[in-house]
């Protein structure tokens, strides 16, 4: 297999501030970041932890039997199990890891959401990950519980009842267990506005500087996004390993195709129709249509510089065996980035990937034959951030000065009691939404924007934007934006 590439660039400006240079290193015994510090090209294979209403024997048949059809695959070097992926009554992910890796002898990467979650309970999923063999933790805050409804025409969501852990949160739990986890974060390069791929980039620098050693991305097809990610990281000369989520969808997923796939994995109407016309024969036709792009995205995903891929949406192992026949045939076909694009173009002629008419892409340049990598000097196209509105400015500064150390006490409680909406948490946290209130986000979350927001900015609740674009408004207008990037240290 190829290695990873990877290229040193000098610093360039940070879209649309200057940037705080990264430097990450890590070592470890663990296999699959033996695997990501040598630099070869991973594939993991993806599966769901399934409902709880089956009994556990039957429900993990399946992934019992594709994780031993990758024990023989040399190239293929793991699994990655979901926690809580489509709903909170699901196994944990910690129950499956060390079956898998006894079928599959290889590697398990367990995600741990905070949908539905405490510090109490990442902390028992690490023991119990830790005992079962995991060595690789892949942080995600979660999407939308089923447990979380959002009554229409509310403004204001009530909270879900246990919370949203977020995946920073995580990052520094498992960075303080001192269990030696290689932590993974989650970014989504699926973004279609400026305000959300900043409000992205900074929470993934977040993350890198709470912990994380290695990026795992949303799911998606578009890849100029794909590589726009690259060169953002090359950019600011951020070496850390990525990995890239590919995706098939099922036949039923295809027919209700609308704008989303799952909340923050987005598809062009046209592509959703040409998925639905290749479907329309017949699943097998689809999935030989399916199987043909993913190809295609894999090997372009390793000349982009991603450092592996996590497939999802495989169902059985007579599927898996075409997916990694699939994979083992484009990455010996596909060396040479120009011929890559080359095909890539040809596959899909002009279609368009983006959900949106006009939306923004960080870079000019991309998926062009002459431009693989970021080059120093080359533009950045930027576009101006959100401007705050003047109730934010008055509240913001109002609710900093009530919390200011020399207040009074009560002064602090009425001024959270009425600016902050009665936010129940820790106080010092609203410092990281710049003092406004967290109560504004379904998710209660103050680290930063989840991955949910529609492609138009819009809540992953509906309703209104997203919180983060009030937050992201304030700090620009502040020159503070570096702040969104700092990492959660202390307690
Ligand atoms: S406000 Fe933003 S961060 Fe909060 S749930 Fe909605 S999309 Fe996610």
């Amino acid at each position: 297999m190829a290695r990873r590439i990877t290229r040193k660039l000098s610093a360039a400006p940070l879209e649309p501030e200057g940037p705080a240079q990264l430097k990450l290193s890590f070592s470890t015994d663990n296999p699959l970041g033996e695997n990501l510090r040598r630099g070869e090209f991973s594939v993991l294979v993806e599966v769901n932890a399934p409902p709880r209403e089956q009994p556990f024997e039957p429900a993990v048949a399946v992934a019992e039997r594709m994780a031993r059809e990758i024990r023989d695959v040399p190239w293929a070097t793991g699994m990655a199990v979901t926690d809580r992926l489509r709903s909170e009554d699901c196994y944990d992910a910690a129950s499956l890891v060390g079956l898998l890796a006894t079928a599959s002898g290889k590697p398990v990467l367990m995600h741990l959401s905070g949908k539905g979650s405490d510090k109490a309970r990442v902390q028992e999923m690490l023991a119990r990950g830790l005992s079962a063999g995991a060595r690789s933790l892949l942080a995600v805050t979660g999407d939308r519980s089923d447990k979380h409804p959002a009554p229409h025409g509310l403004a204001r969501n009530p909270p879900h009842p246990v919370g949203y852990f977020d995946s920073v949160e995580t990052l520094h739990t498992a960075a303080a267990s001192g269990h030696g986890f290689l932590l993974g974060a989650g970014v989504n390069p699926f973004k279609y506005n400026v305000a959300d791929q900043c409000l992205q980039r900074y929470k993934m620098v977040r993350k890198l500087a709470t912990g994380a050693q290695f990026l795992v991305t949303h799911a998606g097809w578009d890849m100029k996004k794909l590589q726009e990610l690259q060169w953002f990281l090359q950019m600011r000369q951020v070496d850390v390993p990525v990995i890239a989520r590919v995706a098939l969808l099922s036949g039923d997923q295809i027919r209700a195709l609308q704008d989303d796939v799952f909340p923050g994995v987005f598809l062009s109407r046209t592509f959703a129709s040409v998925l639905q016309r290749e479907s329309e024969i017949n699943d097998t036709q689809s999935l030989a249509a399916q199987l043909q792009r993913l190809g295609l995205q894999v090997a372009g995903c390793r000349l982009l510089g991603y450092s592996g891929v996590q497939v999802v949406g495989v169902r059985d192992e007579r599927t898996l065996a075409m997916v990694l026949k699939r994979i083992d045939e484009a990455l010996a076909a596909f060396t040479s980035y120009p011929e890559w694009v080359a095909a890539w173009t040809e596959h899909h002629m002009s279609m368009e990937f983006s959900p949106l008419a006009g939306v923004y892409y960080g870079f000019p340049n991309l998926l062009t034959p002459q431009h693989q990598f970021y080059e120093a000097g080359a533009t950045v196209v930027s576009r101006a951030l959100p401007l705050p509105s003047r109730g934010d400015r008055r509240r913001s500064t109002a609710l900093r000065l009530c919390l200011s150390r020399v207040a009074p006490e009560f002064v602090k409680k009425a001024g959270v009691g009425v600016l902050a909406r009665g936010w129940t948490a820790r106080r010092d946290r609203l410092a990281y939404t710049f003092h406004l209130s967290p109560e504004a986000c379904p998710k209660r979350l103050v680290f930063g924007a989840c991955g949910g927001a529609g492609a138009d900015g819009t809540c992953e609740f509906g309703g209104a934007r997203c919180f983060f674009h009030r937050v992201l408004a304030i700090a620009a207008r502040r020159g503070r934006l570096d702040r969104l990037e700092q990492g959660l240290t202390g307690d």
